[in-house]
């Protein structure tokens, strides 16, 4: 018999219908402080994402690891700060989310996703689409390493920089090849003026603390989004109805990025076909927004 796994399973009137007390809170897990390349220092940039009503936020300056000792010293409001840094000398750059250590960055990169493993928290690979050749990390490196908790398919720096922001095409190469692997969207700030409030991860967290949070992450509890709502996701059997206020169009798409739905409108009700292995949606809002729901696996 065919099942369908997905992350909202627990969600609040979601697929088990079981009210599990938590909350939808947004973050983004990519922004740099003069420590590296950024440019403004980290309570600036603090104050900032914590002023715009993030829930949570990872510095992620260049191998230099933001933890507890730095985020001591800085103000943040009910706004939860995770540990972390981005690995990005020798080779693609990656985001090592909830990290205890600095992971050097070996040019085998595979031996810095063991490392990681190793360690606390995940890792994300960034940017894929970045640079003239829209290739900053080839899609065989991708194929290869393990583990990862996801791709960066938004990176709001990389739309005024060469190549492109989006990287949902390497995503649905990985999702068609047997990869569980979720979509992350991130600012990857460095100037105020141009990369804040561009791209956020919305995760559904029965708390705010670090470990729920990352937790949430980890399992793909969450959506990315450049600016949609996604109000509700239900799952009944073979059927899945994503409600997003203020989408004008969604799209259910299963491998290979194959579209086999839309509605115009901001509700989208599908049966899995029968051919499916995995579907994801994007709901399409005003302008270039979007929001990106995870896939959902076909079992059995
Ligand atoms: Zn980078
Ligand atoms: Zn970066």
């Amino acid at each position: 018999m065919r099942t369908i796994t997905h992350p909202y399973a627990e969600l609040k009137g979601g697929a088990t219908g079981g009210a599990s007390g938590g909350e939808w809170v947004r973050g983004n897990l990519h922004a740099h402080t003069t420590a590296s390349d950024g440019s403004r220092p980290i309570q600036e940039v603090v104050s900032d994402y914590a002023a715009r009503g993030y829930g949570f936020l990872m510095i992620s300056d260049h191998d230099i690891l933001t933890g507890p000792d730095e985020y001591a010293r800085v103000t943040a409001g009910d706004m939860t700060l995770i540990p972390g840094n981005e690995v990005t000398k020798n080779g693609p750059h990656l985001l090592h989310v909830n990290a205890s250590r600095l992971i050097a960055p070996d040019p085998i990169r595979q031996n810095v996703f063991s490392a990681i493993a190793a360690d606390t928290g995940f890792a994300i690979v960034n940017h894929p689409n970045w640079l003239a050749d829209f290739n900053h990390c080839p899609i065989e490196r991708m194929r290869e390493w393990v583990p990862y908790a996801g791709l960066e398919i938004y990176n709001g720096t990389i739309g005024r920089l060469d190549g492109s922001p989006y990287a949902t095409n390497k995503w649905d190469l990985l999702l068609s090849a047997g990869r569980r692997v979720w979509g992350f969207a991130n600012d990857d700030s460095h100037l105020p003026e141009n990369d804040v409030e561009l791209g956020w991860n919305t995760v559904y967290t029965a708390d705010r603390s670090i470990e729920a949070i990352v937790d949430a992450l980890a399992r793909g509890r969450f959506y990315a989004s450049t600016g949609v709502t996604i109000e509700s996701i239900e799952v009944e059997d073979d059927t899945i109805r994503v409600v997003a206020p203020n989408a004008e169009k969604i799209v259910a798409l299963m491998q290979v990025g194959r579209r086999f739905a839309e509605t115009r409108g901001n509700s989208i009700e599908v049966r899995v076909p029968e051919n499916a292995q995995y579907v994801r949606f994007e709901c399409w809002g005003a302008g270039e927004s979007f929001a990106w729901t995870q896939p959902f696996f076909v079992e059995g």
